[in-house]
């Protein structure tokens, strides 16, 4: 037996469905989810999830086109002017952190893979700066091969749909990963962040204008309501979104 969906035991079976149900009803809730950071590169992509630390992603689009620019390959980073970065990084916030590990990271890529970032899991883990949810952005939306990103949205939703009780992203990983076929892991991740920021936010969620409600266990948790939840509702897709889930 898996867990309890409300009173009701649910077995495995059951489990995998109701989750590949939600992931369907989040493909049609948000046909739009993509990865939000700007990039036409690896390197670039690298940098730009670095910089996503503790910041929003429209706040670091706004500082990568000069930084870009400025900075166009490893190289350039390895031998980057410190002051010269912490100023232009600096709206991202722990500019001083983040410069070091922008330097680290150019400078291990220019001395370990001539320059160019690995698309192996096992080799963007050794590179400074780089932990799993970066190197699963990275190898998702720059290389092709599919990663779940658990990130804070992704910890807090799979958590209100009892997909899995464990707490450390690695595990969450696992779990998640034998529930969502591989093939769909890095759409499904960009799905749920977007329902995260969108719908399903930490604090108050749009549960009553929430198209995913009916297999929750969480609903409830924001207004039921389907005008106070509407107007809860965010993003520029906010309108389409309400309409989806508007009562018949
Ligand atoms: S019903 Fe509520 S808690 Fe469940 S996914 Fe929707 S917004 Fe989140």
């Amino acid at each position: 037996m898996a867990g309890s969906f409300g009173s009701v035991t649910e077995t495995e079976l059951g489990l995998k469905r109701r989750a590949r149900r939600m992931a369907r009803e989040l493909t049609i809730i948000h046909p739009d989810a993509h990865c939000e950071l700007d990039h036409s590169s690896p390197l670039e992509l690298a940098v730009a999830t670095i910089l996503s630390a503790q910041c929003t992603d429209q706040r670091v689009n706004e500082v990568t086109p000069a930084l870009f620019a400025k900075y166009p390959s490893a190289a350039a980073y390895a031998g980057a002017d410190r002051a010269e970065l912490e100023e232009m990084i600096k709206p991202t916030g722990s500019f001083r952190n983040k410069t070091d590990s922008l330097i680290k990271l150019g400078q291990a890529l220019v001395e370990r893979y001539d320059g160019e970032v690995p698309g192996k899991l096992v080799e963007l883990l050794t590179l400074p700066g780089i932990g799993r949810k970066t190197a699963n952005v990275i190898l998702g939306n720059a290389f092709d091969v599919p990663g779940l990103t658990v990130d804070t949205h992704f910890q807090r939703l799979v958590g209100r749909w009892q997909w899995t009780s464990e707490v450390d992203p690695v595990k969450i990983e696992t779990a998640v990963g034998k529930l969502i076929e591989k093939r769909d892991w890095t759409m499904f991740s960009h799905r749920i962040i977007f329902h995260g920021r969108r719908v399903c936010h930490a604090r108050k969620p749009a549960c009553g204008a929430c198209l995913l409600a009916k297999d929750c266990p969480a609903y409830g948790t924001g207004p039921t309501g389907f005008e106070a939840a509407a107007k809860l509702v965010k993003g520029p897709r906010a309108a389409e979104i309400v309409a989806q889930a508007t009562p018949a």
